[in-house]
């Protein structure tokens, strides 16, 4: 289904290469996308009232900042590349996130939330850090000037805010 969707496009692209990028790009972030939706349903599951966490939505996206954020008004973002990452680690950030929807700020009441929710989650937490520091095989940085991956992993664990 998904193919048959991008090979319709493909005759409408009349640039090759920028096309192949976007095209796996666009697959990518759709796995994505099916990927952390069905995640999200079962990190809903750790909260007694799951209802009451549900985003307002997900929006996929490649971000060099951050792994996950939640807006204010409830939209949970998540990093396209996450999806690389273990699923223990996938489950953790989403779990974050959606403590965030009670608790925005990570003061003492986040960390007991989410400590209850997910016991152990500084594990995942740095499952995911080793796991994202080793070179990762990116089908879209194909070209030369697509920024190393190492160094992408790097920024995003200095700046990790989850
Ligand atoms: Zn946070």
């Amino acid at each position: 289904m998904l193919r048959s969707k991008y090979i319709k496009d493909a005759s409408v692209r009349p640039d090759c290469r920028t096309f192949h990028r976007e095209l796996v790009e666009a697959w990518y972030r759709d796995e994505a996308h099916i990927k952390f939706q069905e995640r999200i349903e079962v990190c809903l599951g750790l909260f007694p009232d799951p209802e009451a966490f549900r985003s307002q939505g997900l929006i996929v996206r490649q971000t060099v900042q951050r792994w996950g954020a939640m807006s204010p008004a409830g939209r949970l973002l998540l990093n396209r590349r996450l999806v690389q990452a273990p699923i223990d680690a996938i489950d953790y950030v989403i779990t974050h996130e959606l403590c965030h929807v009670e608790e925005p700020h990570h003061g003492a009441a986040f960390f007991e939330l989410l400590d209850k929710r997910m016991p152990g989650w500084a594990g995942r937490k740095q499952r995911l850090e080793r796991a994202m520091a080793r070179e990762l095989p990116n089908p879209v940085a194909a070209d030369a000037n697509a920024t190393p991956i190492q160094a992408i992993a790097t920024a995003w664990i200095s700046s990790i805010s989850t």
